[in-house]
Formats: C-alpha cells, structure tokens, sequence
C-alpha cells in the first residue's frame, strides 16, 4: 500500500491510480549493490510502435553522473527488446562506457485510438472506463482553480477605484487571505456546474467499470497508457534515486500503450475512492493559491499609479 496523505482527495485519487496502474515499487535511499545492479550511461530511450512502424526518441537528463543503475532483471528484459528490434546489445564493459538507448515496444497514442481505446474486450475496457474516470478527476480539479480564479479576476475587474480596495484591510497575507475567500465564495456558480457535470459524467463510468470488474478474474494483462515525459525506474524490485531516469524538459508529455498486468483488488480500490461530492470540499481540495494575493496586490498597484 502506498502512504496515502488525507488532505486533498485529488491527491488521494491520483496516488491511487498510480497505485493501481502505473507504479507500485517501494522506494529506497541505499546505493545499489553490483550484485543486483548494473551501471548504465543511459542517454535517450525510443518508442517503437509495430502497428505504424513509427518511432520517437526522448532524451534524459544527464543526472547522477551520467550512470543509471538496472537492476539485472530489467537488463534481461532489454536484451530481449533488443532481440525483437533486431539490434545489436551491447557488451557488458560498454554499457558503462558508450551511450546507451533503452528501447520500449508498445502501441502509440494514434495507433491506440483505433483498437485499444474502443476495445469491447472486458479487461480493456475497464482499463480504459478507470483512465476516463482518472481524467475526469484530474480535470474537475483543474477546473475548480480555474474557476475560482477567475471569480476573483471578475471581482477586481469592477473595482475602478482605489478607494473601494482601501476600505478593506490589506495589510498581512492573512487578511488577504480572507478577503479573497470571502470574494470567492460569493461567486461560486461555475465551480457548482462543473461538480454537477463530472458527478454526471463519472457516474455511469463507475457504474459500468464496477459491473465488468465483478466477472474479472483477480488479474488480467491490458493496454495501459504511460505518460512519456514521466520518470522511469529501472529496477523491477526496489527503485531508488539511482535507478530512476528523467527525461529531459524538452519531452513532450505524449501517451504510449504497454501491456501490464493489472489486479483487480487495486482497480477496485480506485474506483470505490472517495471522490469530489460537495461544493465545500471541491473549495477545500483546491486550496488557497499564492498567486491569487498577487492578483489583488496588482490590482491595487494598478489603481494608485
Ligand atoms: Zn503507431
């Protein structure tokens, strides 16, 4: 189980759907051992897609000096994709030495949307109704900063004169701090029409993924998307600062399909969280934003030039 913080349910939910569909490896802080690991200067890793023979590269920062350790498990696996791309893998003394590319075979986003995306196959399709619902999730939170930053940028926007910001107290972040709940909370229709549509619309998708979820088997292999510009780790057991690989900025953040085994205990985990259901704690989930003292400051700044 993964150490789950209680204080945002957007958090919660987003742990959990990693928990359940991405990575669920322990981390460690100890140094790898050379009996376990095997030094790479990783440089780059490459997307290969069989069903459109397309192929992309994405970059990693160069940390840790350049090395990143596999565990000898994951240096099987990659011979083995090696194998199946007809390339040459390197000798064990190179591998510390020269460049190395990880290469992945999957399904790309395009390719996905013809198959993967409508599969009907049961295991698939709850694999693809619980990324929806991880979407909707994502989304409802983004749209709730969304929409309460602009309830305050509507407020300041009618305040022609420097007098009426002058009445209230703008003295300390804390009295900012309330003045600009206050103003949010008396303009909270559209965060109020956006919880009604994601309650509408993850609805039936929990609803139907819990229906197909009751006649699964306890695991099953589906298409998962991962997110390219995500870190990898390259150990299969523990994965620790010296094992993971990040790709540099410039990684675009597309989706590619690899087929993982998912279990049905944690899927159900996923889809019985609890999830955004009142106004107050869609308020709360959100939180205060740094960025909205700025706003009024400016406004002030604005008015008394
Ligand atoms: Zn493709």
């Amino acid at each position: 189980m993964p150490e789950i913080d209680m204080t945002r349910i957007t958090d919660n939910l987003m742990s959990v759907y990693n928990y359940a569909f991405i990575d669920a490896m322990p981390y460690g802080f100890y140094k790898p051992n050379d009996a376990m690991y095997v030094g790479v200067k990783l440089v780059d890793k490459m997307y290969h897609c069989p069903k459109c023979k397309g192929e992309f590269t994405v970059k990693y920062r160069n940390d840790n000096d350049g090395i990143t350790y596999f565990s000898k498990s994951r240096i099987a696996a990659q011979k083995k994709v090696y194998e199946d791309l007809g390339l040459d893998f390197p000798a064990n003394w190179e591998l510390m030495e020269q460049p190395f590319t990880y290469h992945i075979i999957g399904v790309c986003s395009e390719c996905a949307k013809k198959d993967i995306m409508e599969s009907q196959e049961d295991g698939q399709h709850i694999y693809n109704l619980c990324h929806e619902l991880h979407m909707q999730d994502e989304l409802m939170a983004a749209k709730a900063k969304k929409y309460m930053t602009n309830s305050l940028q509507k407020w300041l926007d009618g305040i022609t004169e420097s007098s009426y910001l002058m009445q209230f107290d703008l003295s300390t972040r804390e009295s900012l701090r309330d003045l600009i709940c206050a103003v949010i909370i008396q303009d909270t229709k559209a965060v109020e029409d956006a919880l009604q549509e994601y309650r509408d619309t993850i609805q039936p998708i929990i609803y139907e993924a819990k229906q197909l979820l009751e006649k699964q088997t306890p695991a099953w292999k589906a298409n998962v998307a991962h997110s390219c510009s995500l870190p990898n780790s390259m150990s299969d057991e523990e994965y620790h600062e010296y094992t993971v690989a990040f790709p540099d900025e410039s990684s675009e953040g597309q989706d590619f399909y690899m087929e993982k085994s998912i279990e049905k205990e944690r899927v159900s985990m996923f889809l019985n969280q609890h999830r955004l259901t009142s106004l107050e704690e869609v308020l709360m989930d959100a939180g205060f934003h740094e960025e909205w003292i700025d706003m009024v400051v400016d406004k002030g700044t604005s008015l008394t030039k």
